[in-house]
């Protein structure tokens, strides 16, 4: 049997997530998710042929058995005699790592280490390479960044206006997210306008319940919104997105919150949901829009929609010029209305939206969406797993 698929493994705290790829053909030959891990009530979903199986998992309800049941499905199906190596998502890579690395011990070592700049990511991440190198011992197991992509930032998109020496002895600094994303949307732009790489000049947005902007010049990244964390940028889900730091010492020294309470109200109960007291999901507030004109809902939409504007405009600082802006995400690939708000804002930038191909690009379509004469206005969905297995193959067939 030939040796074609990649698995692709993306831990969180208590999910797993997880693909199994072909990357030439692009083909998902299976993908699934292990959810409510460490919990009593946790469960494995397997989706397949159209087919979706859900199974509980037994004791100790972790990462561990949620891999131990994936292998058993794959050994059932023939699927292990078919697989080449697993690529695992890991999100902070931070200075180290431009591009995906074969996991070694020193590789393991430098991803623990730099759990400091992602306490919430890395560890989990590692708790995923640990478990799959039991399970699958012969394979090679490959780690690929959601940082490294943001890596060709020129020092003036990267340092913050802090002290040199916090960016020299700790590592203090904008990497920036979803890389894999931003890579993947702007090779999709430069091929769908026929255009090389190397002349593509592109504002992405990445809209789902993390947002990020990238402006990509070339195929490099100059400069992208999230930060040292998540956390900076845009208005998001229930990420605040940026704000003045001076709120994050009147929280604790005027209105006695704790550091933690801080963290949780910025992170967890702020964005689309802390404006609207609806829902932090995209839907729900469109539907409270709609059916009663709520107007929590929709100040919290403009709210959402003016930041991004304001975002895509600044990187006119960034670019030295623009072929079009991609929207992607489970907002943007789907969102018509945030579409349209987002860009009846940049007229400056000579985009207009055709209010017919809005409409109709969505749902996993792509296309251009922009009013004829205007600059390009992209739909493009994202496919951050095709990205991972992709290059994990490249990876093993390096030298080859
Ligand atoms: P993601 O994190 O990329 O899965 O995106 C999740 C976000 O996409 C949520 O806010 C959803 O409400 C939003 N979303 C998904 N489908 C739609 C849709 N049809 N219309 C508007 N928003 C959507």
């Amino acid at each position: 049997m030939t040796k074609d698929c990649v698995l692709v493994i993306n831990c969180g705290s208590s999910s797993l997530k997880f693909s199994l790829i072909v990357p030439q053909s692009g083909e998902t030959l299976l993908s699934g998710l292990a959810e409510r891990l460490l919990s009593n009530d946790a469960s494995i979903t397997i989706k397949m042929d159209g087919e979706k199986n859900t199974s509980r998992l037994p004791d100790p309800f972790d990462h561990q058995s949620a891999l131990s049941h994936l292998v058993a499905f794959l050994y059932q199906h023939k699927f292990e005699q078919r697989l080449l190596a697993i690529g695992h998502r890991v999100v902070h890579g931070g200075e180290n790592y431009s591009k995906p690395e074969l996991v070694t011990e020193v590789v393991e070592k430098t991803i623990e280490a730099l759990s400091a700049l992602a306490p919430l990511h890395n560890p989990v991440n590692l708790i995923g390479i640990r478990a799959s190198k039991q399970a699958f011992s012969h394979l090679p197991q490959v780690a690929v960044f959601d940082t490294a992509f943001h890596q060709t930032m020129p020092k003036t998109a990267y340092l913050y206006g802090l002290p040199y020496k916090l960016y020299e002895q700790h590592s203090i600094r904008r990497y920036g997210f979803h890389g894999t994303s931003h890579y993947f949307v702007s090779m999709q732009f430069a091929q769908m306008n026929n255009k090389p790489i190397e002349d593509t000049h592109v504002i992405t947005a990445h809209l789902g319940n993390g947002c990020s902007i990238a402006a990509i010049e070339g195929g490099q990244c100059v400069d992208t919104s999230m930060g040292l964390t998540p956390l900076e940028g845009l208005v998001m889900g229930t990420r605040s997105g940026s704000l003045d730091p001076g709120i994050v010492f009147h929280l604790c020294k005027q209105l006695g919150y704790s550091i933690e309470q801080v963290d949780s109200l910025l992170n967890k109960e702020s964005g689309l949901l802390g404006i609207s007291e609806i829902s932090n999901d995209c839907r729900t507030l469109e539907e409270a829009i709609e059916n009663d004109g709520n107007e929590h809902a929709n100040l919290a939409m403009d709210i959402f929609c003016y930041q991004i504007s304001k975002t895509i405009a600044s990187y006119s600082a960034s670019l030295s010029k623009l072929d079009g802006i991609v929207f992607t995400g489970g907002i943007g690939e789907n969102s018509s209305l945030v579409r349209e708000r987002v860009v009846n804002r940049l007229k400056l930038l000579n985009l207009a939206i055709d209010n017919e191909a809005n409409l109709a690009t969505r749902f996993g379509k792509s296309g251009n969406i922009a009013k004829a004469g205007h600059t390009g206005c992209w739909v493009i969905p994202t496919n951050e797993e095709w990205v991972i297995a992709e290059q994990t193959y490249q990876l093993i067939n390096e030298g080859n």
